[in-house]
């Protein structure tokens, strides 16, 4: 169990009822399950693999690279790449099938690939409906159209989708998000009077796919959702049908009496008010748990105690408030300490609030030097139904 001792653990049965739930939602549309920046820190391969079973039609991510490397695990679905540089290999993109998001500049490098390749590029091209940074300019739209129109006649692109990204649909009563939708409609239409067969429109994240059922269009990019998280501000997960993905945990590593006076961790933030007991968390900021997050909670048994004193590169502390702990059986050394996760476990949201950020980067931060330890029963399952049938074929 020590390689276990400081895991994130990824609960794919979670992932993929979050999947059929959104499903449920979007429907008619489909689901593109978002699985840029590993998978928002749970692991782009397995994440893949799990969201396409339980019925993503669709994956995305920001850069090619992230695209080329699902393919390389042999995933053969539908993947969207939507974020370029000069630096970006659109070669290797079209080579291996990526659908290719197309801002403006791009349109030219993804050709002259295509060219190279003889073999024409799939193509989404993006309006900038409000967001302000990716996407064509409106007054640049009607070009970009004319231009992507000629590619097609000449067999070097095919334009399938069309697609924006919206700005504040974690608050769904703002306005502006009507005037996305109104400018997003007049691109398709503009797209169509150029001669464009859409087939693929798509618009929503994951709040819009909760709160706006006038984003859904063909396809919703859900990112935040299948990690079962909420992006609102009011609603927590189960409020919104969702199971926590990834849970963060670790066992405590010591536990020590201290008198009253302790000065605790680096500049001494926190000093003990009595004699008491501290335990010793061995996660930290190189562990991507945020620096700032003192406060924040962790489980110990059926308690939650709070971070004090500053949070180190591989250690933080817990204040357990009572003496007479240590060396008896009630020690909590080895016990098992939980930073957040799943019902019963401290929301990630807790250590949002300590860290002011938000749970999307709590978790995406979770860095490589934890250890992603995958729950997969349905999996085991089916593997243990397939043993059992090898072994009876065997008698
Ligand atoms: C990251 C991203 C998404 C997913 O957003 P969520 O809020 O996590 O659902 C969708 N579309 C684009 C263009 C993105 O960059």
């Amino acid at each position: 169990m020590t390689s276990t001792e400081r895991a994130a653990e990824i609960d794919l049965d979670a992932l993929r009822h979050n999947i059929r739930h959104l499903r449920d939602i979007a429907h008619p549309a489909r689901v593109m399950a978002v699985v840029k920046a590993d998978a928002y820190g749970h692991g782009a391969v397995p994440v893949a693999r799990a969201a396409l079973e339980a019925g993503a039609a669709w994956l995305g991510v920001a850069h090619v690279s992230e695209g080329v490397r699902l393919r390389k695990a042999g995933i053969e679905a539908p993947i969207l790449a939507w974020l370029h540089t000069s630096g970006t290999d659109f070669v290797a993109g079209v080579e291996h099938g990526l659908d290719l998001g197309i801002s403006g500049w791009e349109l030219e490098h993804v050709t002259a690939a295509a060219r190279e390749l003889e073999r024409p590029a799939i193509v989404h091209l993006k309006i900038d409906t409000g967001l302000g940074r990716n996407g064509c300019p409106p007054d640049k739209w009607d070009a970009l159209l004319s231009r992507a129109a000629q590619y097609q006649e000449e067999g070097l692109i095919r334009v399938v989708g069309i697609f924006s990204h919206l700005a504040m649909a974690d608050e769904p009563a703002r306005p502006e998000t009507d005037l996305q939708v109104q400018a997003f409609r007049e691109a398709v239409a503009a797209a169509e009077n150029a001669g464009i067969d859409v087939e693929i429109r798509h618009l929503a994240n994951t709040p819009a796919t909760f709160s706006r059922p006038d984003c859904h269009f063909d396809l919703v990019r859900v990112g935040l959702g299948i990690y079962g998280l909420s992006p609102f501000s009011d609603q927590g997960s189960a409020d919104l049908g969702l199971q926590p993905v990834m849970t963060l945990s670790t066992t405590v590593s010591n536990c020590k009496e201290v008198p009253a006076g302790q000065g605790v961790s680096y500049g001494y933030a926190y000093r003990t008010q009595k004699p008491t007991t501290l335990g010793l968390i061995p996660v930290g900021y190189a562990d991507g748990v945020p620096r700032i997050a003192t406060g924040a909670p962790v489980l110990v048994g059926t308690r939650i105690y709070p971070v004090v004193g500053r949070i180190a590169m591989d250690q933080l502390v817990i204040d357990f408030g009572t003496t007479g702990l240590v060396d008896t059986p009630d020690s909590p050394l080895g016990k098992r300490a939980v930073l957040f996760g799943g019902t019963g476990s401290p929301p990630v949201e807790d250590w949002a609030a300590a860290a002011q950020t938000i749970n999307y980067e709590v978790v995406t931060r979770i860095s490589g030097r934890v250890e992603r330890v995958y729950i997969d029963r349905t999996q085991d399952s089916v593997q243990n139904r397939a043993q059992e049938a090898g072994r009876d074929g065997d008698a």
